[in-house]
């Protein structure tokens, strides 16, 4: 079993993603009110919303969650599909998984 992740994954510690990598995440507030701009106050419910920067959007048509205990998703309501903040990290930066992981938990993006 080790020895497959160690083919998967490779030997370098460096190169490993933690098992606690998703309670590393960045706070998806923080995250979001980064890298979204024109982000509005958030709603009864923890999302708040946002000029979508996967289309040239001129109407604030992404939500992202960022209060609550489940906070970190978000939606373009044009199109653009929804995620997770991994995803959304992905799709913005083009990383892979293990990279987009990586990135966020070292926390300088
Ligand atoms: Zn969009």
């Amino acid at each position: 079993m080790l020895d497959s992740l160690r083919a998967l994954y490779g030997d370098k510690p460096a190169a490993r993603i933690p098992d606690n990598w998703r309670d590393r995440l960045p706070d998806p507030l923080a995250y979001y009110s980064q890298h979204v701009a024109k982000l509005g106050r958030t709603n009864a419910t923890g999302w708040a919303q946002g000029a979508c920067p996967f289309h040239d959007d001129h109407n604030a048509s992404l939500s992202v969650h960022v209060a609550g205990a489940s906070a970190g998703g978000w939606r373009c309501f044009a199109g653009c599909g929804g995620g997770d903040l991994l995803g959304f990290h992905m799709r913005r930066t083009g990383l892979d998984f293990k990279a987009a992981v990586c990135d966020l938990i070292g926390g300088n993006r």
